[in-house]
């Protein structure tokens, strides 16, 4: 018999079924976390499948022929999508960024992007559409993106060294072919264009320097991304992260840079400037430096379900409240804004008073989310 396994730690099916407040109380757009936080962003994972295996996300002992990925049924539609993005977007949300998995790898994404692209917020304006892949499918795909209504993407590589970037997706994939799907999703015009680093020390940190150069005057953003413990099955450690701050006095030995301030409320990339003129880099520093104080993200996974923190053990079951009880939008948007309203999510902030070791009593590690399942 075809044997599937599913890791010990899977939680995916650890979700509540959200309260249905009795009374209904209309959505303000000014909804605010027990940190007085605001929701902004939505984070929607389409899929749970990728066809990279970069060991910091999908480890291929894990992730093999015998994993056992969320069957089609499971997976919201695209009109339960958009049923929920309207829901939250009545509730404050503008930004709207598609993940997974590998969001190129859902069937007609155009098709959804396009029915999001239709929705504005309560004040008449579109909503902020992004997408974060791997570029494997980008340069086949980019046109029809930015013709469904994308506005830009982020693309992730971590190195340019193609030993090294080969080794690290685990599938053997191309430098070469990652960077035609930059450029061609620049000549469509799905920009300006950021390009995540994942840095690991010992394993690709030789490749901050060669990625630098190659994205200066590029009018890509290069963002350096601290490794971060999701998960339960990377296998993480504190000593293969390297600080934020050490990325920057790499960089800044080269090229004289200065900081900027942030954009907006609640951005997660530090932003720095090259003092000649040749563009910007960020560092996102999830590990070294919290930023929780702000963070305004929501997390929807690929089978409905609710996450308030990339760190959570538990979801909220909305695909329940979809599939079940005939609810109407009102009750939803009610249960939504009673989940949002009770948050107190802060992991980062409180991750330096866990026990480093994964394994000892009090760190959670085992029972948390996989970020390929709720998006990063
Ligand atoms: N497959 C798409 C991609 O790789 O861009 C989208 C999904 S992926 C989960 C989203 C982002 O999460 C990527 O930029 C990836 O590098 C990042 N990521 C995954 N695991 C991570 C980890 N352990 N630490 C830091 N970033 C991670
Ligand atoms: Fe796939 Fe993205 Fe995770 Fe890499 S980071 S395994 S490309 S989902
Ligand atoms: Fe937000 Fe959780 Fe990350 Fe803090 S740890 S910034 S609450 S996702």
């Amino acid at each position: 018999m075809d044997k599937k396994i599913i890791p010990l730690a899977d939680m995916r099916y650890a979700a509540r079924v959200p309260h249905v407040p009795a009374h209904l109380q209309a959505p303000t757009g000014l909804l605010a976390d027990t940190l007085a936080r605001p929701l902004h962003d939505l984070r929607i994972s389409v899929t749970d499948r990728c066809n990279f295996r970069c060991s910091y996300c999908m480890p291929s002992e894990v992730f093999n022929k015998d994993y056992a990925f969320l069957p089609q049924t499971s997976l919201l539609s695209f009109e339960e999508i958009t049923r929920l993005t309207k829901i939250f977007v009545a509730h404050g949300v503008e930004k709207i960024r598609l993940t997974g998995g590998e969001p190129l790898l859902r069937k007609h994404i155009e098709v959804l992007i396009g029915m999001l692209a239709k929705i504005q917020t309560p004040g008449g304006q579109p909503l902020d559409i992004t997408l974060t892949t791997n570029a494997s499918l980008l340069a086949k795909k980019a046109q029809s993106l930015k013709d469904a209504g994308l506005q830009r993407v982020t693309v992730s590589l971590d190195g340019l060294d193609d030993a090294v970037f080969r080794r690290m997706n685990d599938v053997d994939f191309p430098v070469a072919d990652v960077l035609r799907g930059i450029e061609v999703a620049e000549k469509v015009g799905l920009a300006p264009i950021k390009v995540n680093m994942v840095v690991k020390r010992g394993t690709n940190d030789a490749e901050i320097l060669p990625m630098a150069r190659h994205f200066r005057h590029s009018g890509v953003v290069l963002r350096f991304i601290e490794y971060m413990d999701v998960g339960a099955t990377n296998g993480w450690r504190m000593d293969e992260v390297l600080p934020s701050a050490q990325v920057i006095e790499r960089l800044q030995a080269e090229f004289p840079m200065e900081a900027l301030s942030a954009n907006y409320l609640g951005e997660t990339a530090e932003r720095w400037r090259y003092l000649d003129g040749a563009g910007e880099v960020g560092v996102i520093s999830s590990v070294t430096h919290a930023f929780c104080g702000d963070c305004n993200r929501a997390r929807l996974s690929t089978e409905g379900k609710l996450f308030l923190c990339l760190f959570a053990s538990q979801g909220h079951d909305l695909r329940a409240l979809l599939r079940g009880g005939n609810y109407s939008d009102e009750q939803i948007s009610a249960a939504v804004g009673h989940i949002w309203q009770r948050r107190d999510d802060r992991y980062s902030e409180l991750r330096a008073a866990l026990p480093a070791d994964q394994s000892l009593p009090g760190n959670d590690a085992a029972r948390r989310v996989e970020m390929s399942y709720i998006g990063g």
